[in-house]
């Protein structure tokens, strides 16, 4: 066994501490023999896609709830989902004239990376935090945050009967409306036993398209090796304290072969940080000839917390960082390649409109118990300045 400390720590950045090692090895042990959620061949059909985006033919939308729940898996709900992107998608597809890749954060986006692993509370006591419910239970209860081995299980089931939903939604809707299913690949006592083999490598058996958080993006570390690992098309988030040698390096390990579409870049900087961050990054990985597929998530970098308490982020960043990223990729003749939202089709208030509203606002139906989302007018209005500027 690995001893404790700073060395072990920075490999295995993020994993929750689990608290029954010997059930979770017999979770382990069990994910090892479910069947795969995703064929490698759908994995390989999105490569293919993100190759006409990677070349300027086609655009992706990305978009879900910061962190899905267990609760919202049943098919109303998911349908509901799937009917926000698919228009979302029909409005970019119809705009530009261009085919778009669509991808849920979805059948799979259960857990969560954390800055602090306890959650303060008003009283000035302290509950461990919320790590999603392949983890843990949201509830403010110190009970319900004991990390949970068999919520890995539960999130495997979850993810199937989610997915079985998505395939009846594309089977009514036909071939080219089909959407993919994407989550941060996060949690290794999950990633790790649903990895298959397949042609020319392995494959990330949980999901179409897997993405590697901000703060798990270590070169060494043990989620871009099991990324290097895989032939499922991946994504790298790209924060504020990201080197244009960071990505050069990054491109290197996860796209050897220079296959187009195999790797994306998920900027998400902050609308004041962006203009003069991202620059010199995409400059560094043009230079490289590497192949790579640019996405803008204006969320992440754009959070505040509000008077009343609430994590919240302004609609007015989010399209400054939107029209900024588009600028910058324009100007170095590459191609801005699309967004990553997180969103839901409920009527929530958890994004403002304005960041100077945040000391007063009320926030009557905030129902994420994780970062706030786009609620289908904020989305949608995303969308359309998105698709304007791509016009221009
Ligand atoms: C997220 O996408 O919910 C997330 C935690 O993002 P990031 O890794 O960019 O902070
Ligand atoms: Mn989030």
């Amino acid at each position: 066994m690995t001893a404790p400390g700073p060395t072990a720590e920075k490999v295995t950045a993020q994993q929750p501490p689990w608290p029954d090692p010997d059930r979770l090895e017999e979770v382990r042990h069990a994910l090892s023999g479910r069947p795969p959620l995703i064929p490698p061949e759908e994995a390989g059909e999105l490569t293919r896609r993100m190759a006409g985006v990677q070349r300027g033919e086609a655009v992706v939308l990305q978009g879900g709830d910061c962190a899905e729940l267990f609760a919202d898996t049943a098919p109303p709900v998911v349908r509901r989902k799937l009917g926000q992107l698919r228009e979302l998608s029909a409005e970019i597809r119809t705009g530009l004239g261009l085919p778009v890749v669509t991808m849920g954060r979805i059948a799979g986006q259960y857990a969560k990376p954390r800055s602090l692993p306890y959650e303060p509370l008003p009283d000035g006591t302290a509950l461990p935090v919320y790590r999603g419910d392949a983890v843990n239970g949201a509830a403010a209860d110190p009970r319900a945050r004991i990390p949970d081995p068999d919520r890995l299980l539960t999130a495997y089931d979850r993810a199937a009967a989610v997915l079985s939903t998505m395939r009846d939604e594309q089977t009514a809707h036909g071939a080219a409306e089909r959407i993919f299913a994407s989550h941060e690949l996060l949690l290794l006592a999950y990633e790790l036993p649903l990895l298959r083999a397949a042609d020319g490598g392995g494959h990330a058996s949980s999901v179409h398209f897997g993405w590697i958080g901000e703060r798990t993006r270590d070169p060494e570390g043990a989620h871009i090796r099991l990324a290097a690992s895989i032939r499922n098309p991946v994504g790298v988030k790209v924060g504020p304290s990201a080197t244009p040698a960071d990505l050069v390096e990054l491109a290197q390990l996860l796209n050897p072969e220079r296959l187009p579409g195999r790797l994306t870049f998920i900027v998400r900087m902050g609308a004041d940080r962006i203009t003069w961050l991202l620059p010199p990054l995409v400059e560094a990985v043009a230079e490289t000839g590497i192949p790579v597929v640019w996405l803008t998530d204006p969320m992440h970098g754009n959070t505040i917390r509000s008077g009343s308490g609430h994590k919240t982020r302004s609609l007015r960043a989010i399209l400054d960082e939107v029209a900024a990223f588009h600028r910058i990729l324009r100007d170095r003749r590459q191609w801005p390649g699309g967004l990553h939202l997180e969103m839901t089709p409920e009527p929530v208030t958890e994004c403002l409109a304005r960041p100077e509203d945040a000391g007063t606002a009320a926030f009557p139906r905030y129902r994420s118990p994780c970062d706030p989302r786009l609620n289908p007018e904020q989305a949608a209005e995303t969308v359309h300045a998105f698709t304007a500027l791509l016009r221009t």
